[in-house]
C-alpha cells in the first residue's frame, strides 16, 4: 500500500514514527479498558501536532509547483497555522496567515510562535475560515509572488494522505486487531478522512471514532458529509475504489460543550488528569475535549474492559499558554 502513496510529492518535516505507549496509570485510575496513546504531539515540527503529517504532502505539492509563498487561515490559536509557518520556514517560503478575530492584547501560545517563526499576519475579524484569502492571493500575485493556498486545517486530499501514511505507520507498530477503537479530535476532517482510508488499506480492524470539537453552525454541509466527500475524493486521487459509505462514519457530537475553543469542566478535568497522572500535556481546544469525551465514555461503560483503546494525541499544547483559565 505504500506504493499508493509513493507517487505523491512529499517533503520531510517531522520525525516519524511517533511513539506509541500505554497510559498505565490513567487506565488503572479509570478502571476501564486499557488506553494507549499515539504521540503526534511529538512530530517534531515547532512543538509538533497532526498538521505536520498533512503538510508533508501539501508542501510537497508547493515545492513541485515552485511556489514561493504560502497562505493559510485559522483561529488566533491555530495549531495548523503555527505548523504551516514552521514548515514554510524550513523550505525558505514566505508565509501569510489570515487569522480570525483581531490582534489580542497578549501575544501568547501559538500566536507568539507564529511571530517567532516568521510570517505576515492579516486579521480577518468574523472571517475565521479563510474567506479573505482569494483577495490576498490576487494581491500577492500582482506583486510578482507565486502564492499557494494551504486549505483550512490542511484538510484536502493531499492533507488526508498524511493520515493514510499515519495509519500505515501505526500498522507497523501494532497487530492489526490490537485495538477496538482509534479515538481522536476531529475538526476540519482531514485527519478523520485519512484514518478511514488508512484503516481500509492496512486492514486494521479498530473503529475510527472522531470526537467532534466544533459545532460549526455556519457550514453549508454537515460535517459528517464533508468528511465522507473528502474520503471519496482522496480515494479517487489514489485510484483506490473505497467501499466506505457515510452511514459507517463514526463522529461523536456529544462533547461540543459551549462551542469551539471554549474550555469547560470536561476539558479541564481531562487536561488535569493527563498532566497529573501521566505527565502528558493536552490542549484546551482539541485533545482536552477528545480525552474528556473518552473518559466520559469509559465512565459510562461504553467499552468492554478487555478492549484496548488507542487515543491519538494530535498536539496543540502550545495553546495552553493562551488559556490560563485551564487551571
Ligand atoms: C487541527 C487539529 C485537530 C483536528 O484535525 P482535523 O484534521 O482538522 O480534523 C485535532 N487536534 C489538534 C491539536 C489540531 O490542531
Amino acid at each position: 500500500m505504500s506504493s499508493l502513496l509513493s507517487s505523491f510529492a512529499k517533503v520531510s518535516l517531522g520525525f516519524f514514527p511517533t511513539p506509541l505507549h500505554p497510559l498505565t496509570t490513567l487506565s488503572k485510575l479509570l478502571g476501564g479498558p486499557e488506553i494507549y496513546i499515539k504521540r503526534d504531539d511529538h512530530t517534531g515540527l515547532a512543538l509538533g501536532g497532526n498538521k505536520t503529517r498533512k503538510l508533508e504532502y501539501i508542501l510537497g505539492d508547493v515545492a513541485a509547483k515552485n511556489c514561493d509563498t504560502v497562505i493559510t487561515a485559522g483561529a488566533t490559536q491555530s495549531n495548523h497555522c503555527r505548523q504551516t509557518v514552521a514548515a514554510a520556514a524550513t523550505l525558505g517560503l514566505d508565509c501569510h496567515l489570515v487569522l480570525g478575530g483581531s490582534q489580542p492584547e497578549n501575544t501568547q501560545g501559538n500566536l507568539l510562535l507564529d511571530h517567532l517563526l516568521g510570517c505576515t499576519i492579516h486579521w480577518a475579524g468574523e472571517n475565521r475560515k479563510g474567506e479573505d484569502i482569494p483577495a490576498l492571493f490576487d494581491e500577492l500575485k500582482q506583486k510578482g509572488k507565486k502564492p499557494y493556498i494551504v486549505p483550512y486545517g490542511g484538510s484536502n486530499q493531499l492533507g488526508a494522505l498524511g493520515y493514510i501514511h499515519g495509519m500505515e505507520e501505526l500498522s507497523s507498530q501494532i497487530d492489526k486487531d490490537a485495538f477496538s477503537h482509534f479515538i481522536f479530535a476531529s475538526s476540519s476532517g482531514g485527519t478523520h478522512a485519512g484514518m478511514i482510508l488508512g484503516r481500509e488499506l492496512t486492514k486494521m480492524t479498530g473503529k475510527v471514532v472522531g470526537i467532534n470539537i466544533d459545532k460549526d453552525e455556519e457550514a453549508d454541509l454537515p460535517f459528517s458529509h464533508r468528511i465522507t466527500v473528502l474520503v471519496e475524493e482522496t480515494a479517487k486521487i489514489l485510484n483506490h475504489p473505497t467501499a466506505f459509505r457515510e452511514e459507517e462514519l463514526l463522529l461523536n457530537n456529544d462533547y461540543l460543550g459551549d462551542g469551539y475553543g471554549v474550555a469547560g469542566n470536561l476539558e479541564k478535568e481531562a487536561i488535569s488528569l493527563m498532566a497529573r497522572h501521566e505527565g502528558i500535556l493536552l490542549d484546551p481546544v482539541y485533545t482536552g475535549r477528545a480525552m474528556g469525551g473518552l473518559i466520559d465514555m469509559i465512565r459510562n461503560n461504553k467499552f468492554d474492559k478487555d478492549e484496548k483503546i488507542l487515543f491519538w494525541h494530535t498536539g496543540g499544547a502550545p495553546a495552553l499558554f493562551a488559556y490560563p483559565g485551564c487551571l
